[in-house]
């Protein structure tokens, strides 16, 4: 018999409680209980839906974030949290976001940092550390949930985060060795184990995920110390692994004093013929075989077809999951209604999963003739999205199969076209210009969303955006700014705006995931071939041109940053979705240009996003990433100036292959490193032009004139002055005209003051 379990289940909950009830009790309008019982019923329910399996996941629910919920179960909280009174909850959140609920200002400290969780979209808190971090056990949190299973008939196995992945994930703030942290470390987990095995839990999942990746000889070296010393124990552990494959870890793990081991064999099926050899006979091995990352069908057929010869070998020591947990997809495709039923009919969320997975395992303990209907009509579904000719589209194959090199490249040299540019432009010195966005006020949202729902007729639309698009001019014009921009009033998000507009995408309702704390995204479900149908910014950018002498910047966003925050085809490589994106957003290049949109900037926000998890494979990636902006961007003429941006600083790993764009100009993040990221610029000789932001647009804060002027100076320490543009750090939505207009003022002033001192 195989065993079934889950690696995590979505806690936001299908229609997003969660979110609301967070944001309920920190603006102090729900009590502490009120939200601990939401979260008991969000519990509750989602073990319901679990209840086929035979291992449910527990302890994988959290307020915010599990790595957090780890630090806080090894006392491992920062100093200076833990010097403020009151219960643990609202130091947990102050750890979280800075303040808990109703804390007035001066209760707030620093949030801790934020980063992302591998290659996913969820970000994580950083677990800190330095030389005297000492931990201690508290386990009330977990052990609340484990009992509230108990209570509810729930065969639990809880869910921790491994002693050499919490460290991995954690930095210290005092240069020294986390390592070293170690052996303090293990004790801890050794009476976590011990607790967890007196309430008489039978397997915990520990998870290690960091063994998907490349690890120093002494991070090796930590896995094999730290588990011997986990090893006499009362219960068992399922070493966990997700997002990837073991490589030279694969021997490592197998070798480790656990009970078994959990691989994800969507992106490891390679490795398990290996795996069966390695694997000693007193472990279990348990198969992530439904993707836990996107949100198609599985193909159960094809899946059974591998999966049960491994079954007549294993036999009951063959365990079934979805790869990693479903934290990564939408929770029920049931709450659709409005997705068209054919795409519905391809997709299946968290929910769906679950139920597939319990298809494979009735197949492989009964038959496949136990489930035959299940199978039949997952079959006419796998088929249907196979040959569907809204998938496929042969145009689009052909178009990209005709891709070649001299499709990314520009006519001239940077030199050349910068001449040209220049003096059709008639740009001064140290131009200024912004990111894009203009203050999205409550009355445009209510505009878009009313247009939407059918309230606001299409002329009126138009008109209320085109009247938008005028002020905005107008306070550019007043501003006295370089380059201008239209606003982006007509944009909900810059992905999802450029999706509604091309063929190949569809849209759910419900299908949010979390990216960070309360916040979720919606990604976008890009399932066929991409096509433009017509024209998507070029009557907007048009009309804001007409209203203004200065240049106005067309404004996309890449085909890279498009494809990393969509859930994009399994049927396809990443790069054959990507070129597609390129091919869409090259034609609307040209219809700007054509035109006589004389910039145009095509935002790649996400292109960092989209690194692999193991280095050697960041070449390959890099390679179509660069080659499709390439495409998207390079097909027009000298004179048209190109300019993309990048929300981000880190650019020493990835600077070839940034200058390998060869945009005219590169906006990026700056104001908070106070130029010194320009370092990796400079030493590389980036031969193009810069825009490093001055203007931290995350902080309601107005820039001083003089600060700007510094931060600039300390920018032509390391990039000629020729080169160099002035602008924000990003775009500005998000703040509001109050904040916006004396910032720029600012900015505007010193870009002056910098043309006289030059
Ligand atoms: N053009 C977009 C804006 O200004 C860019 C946003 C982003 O880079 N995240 O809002
Ligand atoms: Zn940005």
């Amino acid at each position: 018999m195989v065993t079934t379990h889950n690696l995590g289940f979505p806690r936001i909950g299908a229609k997003r409680e969660l979110k609301f009830a967070l944001e309920d009790y920190w603006k102090g309008n729900l009590s502490q209980s009120q939200l601990e019982d939401t979260g008991a019923l969000l519990r509750q329910r989602h073990w319901q839906h679990q209840s086929q399996l035979d291992f449910v996941p527990v302890g994988d629910f959290s307020f915010y974030d599990q790595v957090l919920d780890m630090s806080f179960l090894l006392g491992n909280i920062p100093a200076r949290v833990r010097q403020h009174e009151g219960n643990t909850l609202d130091n947990y959140f102050r750890v979280a976001r800075g303040r808990s609920a109703q804390d007035t200002a001066c209760h707030c400290v620093h949030a801790g940092e934020m980063t992302k969780w591998f290659d996913t979209n969820y970000h994580y808190i950083v677990p800190e550390f330095d030389a005297t971090t000492a931990f201690s056990l508290d386990v009330s949190r977990l052990l609340n949930q484990i009992r509230q299973a108990a209570t509810l008939g729930v065969t639990a196995k809880p869910v921790i985060i491994g002693p050499v992945s919490y460290l991995w994930l954690g930095k210290t703030k005092d240069a020294s060795d986390k390592l070293a942290l170690l052996p303090k470390l293990l004790p801890v987990y050794a009476q976590l184990l011990d607790t967890l095995a007196a309430e008489g839990v039978e397997w915990v999942q520990i998870d290690e995920p960091i063994l998907v990746t490349e690890l120093d000889p002494a991070w090796q070296q930590a896995f094999t110390t730290a588990y011997q010393a986990l090893a006499p124990r009362k219960l068992k552990l399922l070493l966990t692994t997700y997002f990837g494959d073991l490589q030279e870890n694969l021997s490592l793990a197998c070798a480790l004093p656990v009970d078994g081991i959990h691989i994800d064999a969507i992106n490891a099926r390679h490795e398990l013929e290996r795996l069966q050899t390695l694997l000693p006979d007193s472990m279990v091995l348990s198969l992530g075989v439904i993707n836990g990352r996107n949100i198609w069908k599985t193909d159960l057929h094809a899946t059974l077809e591998w999966l049960e010869p491994i079954h007549r070998v294993l036999q009951s020591r063959l365990w079934i999951a979805p790869s990693c947990s479903l934290l990564h997809v939408p929770v029920d495709l049931r709450s659709e209604n409005k997705l068209a039923s054919h795409i519905q009919y391809w997709l299946a969320f968290a929910q769906q999963k679950l139920d597939e997975l319990h298809i494979l395992a009735q197949a492989l303990n009964k038959g496949r003739v136990s489930v035959q209907d299940a199978l039949v009509a997952n079959s006419a579904a796998i088929n249907s999205r196979k040959t569907s000719p809204l998938v496929h589209n042969p145009a689009v194959k052909a178009a990209v199969a005709n891709i070649n090199a001299s499709l990314g490249q520009r006519l001239s040299t940077y030199e050349q076209r910068a001449k040209k540019q220049s003096a059709c432009l008639q740009l001064p010195a140290f131009p200024t210009t912004t990111i894009g966005s203009f203050p999205q006020t409550p009355e445009i949202r209510q505009a878009r969303s009313r247009y939407r729902l059918g309230q606001l007729d299409e002329t009126s639309y138009k008109t209320f955006m085109q009247n938008e698009i005028a002020r905005c001019v107008q306070e550019q014009e007043a501003l006295d700014l370089d380059v201008f921009v239209h606003g982006e009033a007509e944009r909900n998000d810059m992905v999802e705006y450029f999706g509604e507009q091309l063929d190949g995408y569809a849209f759910s309702e419900f299908g949010w995931v979390q990216s960070y704390g309360s916040r979720c995204v919606k990604p976008p479900i890009l399932f066929g071939d991409i096509q433009r149908p017509k024209p998507m910014t070029v009557d907007w950018i048009k009309f804001a041109q007409s209203l203004t002498d200065k240049p106005m910047k067309g404004m996309l966003t890449g085909p890279v940053t498009i494809l990393n925050w969509s859930f994009v085809r399994d049927d396809q490589p990443r790069s054959v979705s990507c070129y597609q994106l390129a091919l869409a957003i090259r034609q609307e290049v040209l219809d700007l240009e054509k035109s006589g949109v004389r910039i145009i900037q095509i935002d790649e926000a996400a292109l960092r996003e989209g690194l692999p998890l193991r280095r050697t494979e960041w070449d390959s990636y890099l390679r179509w990433a660069v080659e499709s902006f390439r495409i998207a961007a390079n097909g027009v003429s000298d004179e048209t100036q190109i300019h993309t941006h990048m929300c981000y600083s880190e650019f020493n790993d990835i600077i070839a292959s940034i200058a390998a764009m060869d945009a005219d100009v590169i906006t990026i993040e700056t104001s908070r490193s106070d130029m010194e990221l320009l370092d990796a610029f400079d030493h590389f000789s980036y031969p193009n032009e810069i825009g490093p932001g001055v203007y931290d647009i995350h902080s309601p804060n107005i820039p001083a004139q003089e600060h700007i002027v510094q931060l600039m100076r300390k920018a032509a320490e390391r990039i000629p002055t020729e080169r160099l543009w002035v602008n924000p750090d990003c775009g500005l939505k998000t703040r509001s005209w109050e904040e916006v207009i004396p910032a720029l003022r600012n900015m505007v002033t010193a870009a002056k003051q910098l043309r006289q001192a030059a």
